[in-house]
């Protein structure tokens, strides 16, 4: 079923759900002004989704400003304005999606902001603002290293420096061809310029040629006849 706000995700997965003590849980939906910030992370998270085609399941995205002094913490500032959600997606790992998140963000395709590590057994934060460098939870030793990062960097300035060349390579192609028409144009001109000459020039060289064999048969013929004068 398609979600009411992107392809995949609906309104109510971004909900509270504030679990008070006793077990009751609280929940508000994202209100109706912040529902801009809601979509653009849904399409966000979308982007990240697309990348394995699986569920992505937002633990916890948008939360009230009493909810969020409850779990307290810096980085969940930007769940009250339903930006983040810090979320799951079953099967894959955890430094599967930071390192991909990484990657998308600095590639563009997702809004670069914030990204929370918070452990291989963990949730991943994302929000869409603003632009900071990644942090993980305080009770999480070091971040995932993603090896590919300078082979994916690497590969993204060759892509730009063949697309440079390949923009080059197409100028060069079309101003060749450019000059090949003109090239063309000039001697179809001095081609027909010749023929034109040609046929009505009577100093055309076969013009000269016929004259001058007809010179030649008018003597031949007139020693003809003086050899027969001579004879008689
Ligand atoms: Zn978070």
């Amino acid at each position: 079923m398609p979600g009411d706000l992107t392809e995949h995700f609906s309104r109510n997965e971004f909900a509270s759900r504030w679990e008070q003590r006793g077990g009751t849980v609280i929940v508000t939906p994202v209100p109706d002004e912040l529902l801009p910030n809601v979509k653009r992370l849904a399409q966000n998270l979308e982007v990240v989704r697309a990348e394995w085609g699986k569920p992505l399941i937002p633990g916890s995205a948008y939360r009230p400003p009493d909810h969020n002094a409850d779990v307290g913490g810096v980085e969940n500032s930007q769940h009250v304005f339903a930006k983040a959600a810090d979320f799951i997606i079953p099967g894959v790992s955890k430094d599967d999606i930071y390192c991909t998140i990484r990657r998308l963000m600095a590639s563009g395709k997702m809004d670069d902001g914030g990204l929370g590590w918070y452990g291989p057994n963990g949730h991943i934060h994302y929000d869409w603002d603003p632009k900071r460098a990644p942090w993980k939870g305080k009770s999480v030793t070091a971040f995932p290293t993603c090896p590919e990062e300078d082979d994916d960097m690497a590969l993204a300035e060759d892509l730009a420096q063949l697309r440079r060349d390949h923009n080059t390579l197409l100028k060069f192609v079309a101003e060749s061809v450019t000059q090949l028409r003109n090239g063309q144009a000039i001697q179809n001109t001095f081609i027909k310029a010749l023929l034109d000459k040609a046929d009505d020039d009577p100093s055309d060289p076969v013009d000269q040629l016929a004259d001058l064999q007809r010179q030649i048969d008018e003597n031949d013929a007139r020693l003809d006849a003086i050899a027969e004068a001579a004879k008689g």
